[in-house]
């Protein structure tokens, strides 16, 4: 295990800045995830951290020894990429030895730490198959395995579960999330899928416009965003405008209710992220607004509906037991720990909105 450590890092092709000031530290042992929309420099952060492409400014430092100037193979990073790189006409044994072989190892001990490797990820009883024989979810293990078995000290990992189709990537998801826990090693796991972000990294980079835009655990990533760019990314929301009284409560006005904040806010106008789970149906007379359902999809665990108060569109989460009729009116409640203020106007990273 290692720490990593980026320090204003920076990257720039032509005239276009991919990578613009950098600056963060990858726990020991922790994986984190690095998501953002395309093109935020997510590929190529990773690139200057594995050595493949070399910064314009900045540093990269594993075990706070600067490996900047180091080519990739003298860093001691293990990667795995989207396409696993395999090759076709060697067996798995032989697919994880190769890059034992390339680093000098003894035939013996190539054997032993390929296999040693190939148990960590369960495919042990495939070492001797062929890797075009192997599924999409075994590929991306044996691909795992050799870039394990050189035991690196950090492990980049570029969107490797992509090539998988929806359903085998859910499954291979949690294997992976599994895996990784036993391996405990520093790994940096770039996807631009916040939902494979969340349930794989302890920790998440938000990149967005190639800065960081937030850091932090999935949980206060996702339930604090630090910019709209931020909470919009990280899932479903509803960005109002509002507007932060002075007095004391705080009460902020939206266009169709008023809520009382429970944490200080600066006075003003605003803008506000509701969640849609965080938006609750009710009917016992404490609706803080009414609204109309105008349409409501089916998810399975939840029914997403789409509201409309005056002018304004909503997207709120209900049991999926619940059924509504179209136009319904119905009471709803905000929770207003969960409610989130942005001061108003241009945030300090204007970004792309798009998912
Ligand atoms: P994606 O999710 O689409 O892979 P990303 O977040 O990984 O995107 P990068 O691949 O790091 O983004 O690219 C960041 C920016 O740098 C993009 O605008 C991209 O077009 C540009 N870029 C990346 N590599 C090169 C290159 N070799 N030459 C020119 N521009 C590049």
């Amino acid at each position: 295990m290692a720490t990593l450590e980026v320090r204003g890092l920076k990257k720039l092709f032509g005239a276009q800045t991919a990578v613009d000031d950098i600056s963060h530290l990858f726990a020991d042992g922790e994986i984190t995830a690095v998501v953002g929309p395309s093109g935020s420099g997510k590929t190529t952060t990773l690139w200057m951290i594995a050595g493949l492409t070399a910064p314009d400014a900045g540093a990269v430092l594993i075990d706070g020894i600067d490996v900047t100037s180091r080519r990739a193979e003298q860093r001691e990073i293990g990667m795995v990429f989207q396409s696993y790189a395999l090759f076709p006409h060697l067996s798995v044994r032989e697919n994880v030895e190769f890059g034992l072989r390339v680093r000098g190892l003894e035939k013996g001990a190539r054997r032993s730490r390929a296999l040693e490797a190939l148990q960590l990820v369960r495919m042990d009883a495939f070492a001797d198959r062929r890797v075009t024989s192997l599924s999409g979810g075994e590929q991306q293990r044996v691909a795992l395995a050799r870039a394990l078995a050189f035991r690196p000290r950090v492990l980049l990992m570029d969107e490797p579960l992509s090539a998988l189709d929806a359903r085998l990537r859910e499954d291979v998801r949690l294997e992976l999330a599994q895996l990784l826990s036993t391996v405990k090693i520093t790994t940096v796991y770039v996807t631009h899928d916040q939902t494979e972000a969340m349930a794989l990294g302890a920790r998440l980079l938000v990149l967005e416009s190639g800065r960081v835009a937030q850091a932090g655990s999935p949980a206060e990533v996702y339930r604090r965003p630090a910019t709209p760019f931020v909470a919009d990314f990280l899932g479903a929301a509803n960005l109002l405008e509002g507007v932060c009284g002075s007095g004391e409560p705080r009460l902020l006005t939206l266009p169709f209710a008023e809520l009382e904040l429970p944490r200080d806010t600066a006075p003003g106008p605003c803008r506000v992220m509701i969640r849609p789970e965080d938006l609750v149906l009710t009917t016992n007379g404490s609706a803080q607004f009414h609204a109309n359902v105008v349409s409501s999809l089916f998810l399975g665990r939840q029914l997403r509906l789409v509201l409309e108060v005056g002018e304004q569109r909503l997207v709120m989460d209900a049991s999926p037991d619940t059924v509504f009729y179209p136009r319904a009116e119905i009471g709803v409640r905000i929770r207003p720990d969960r409610v989130v203020v942005f001061p108003a106007g241009p945030q300090p990273n204007p970004g792309r909105m798009n998912r």
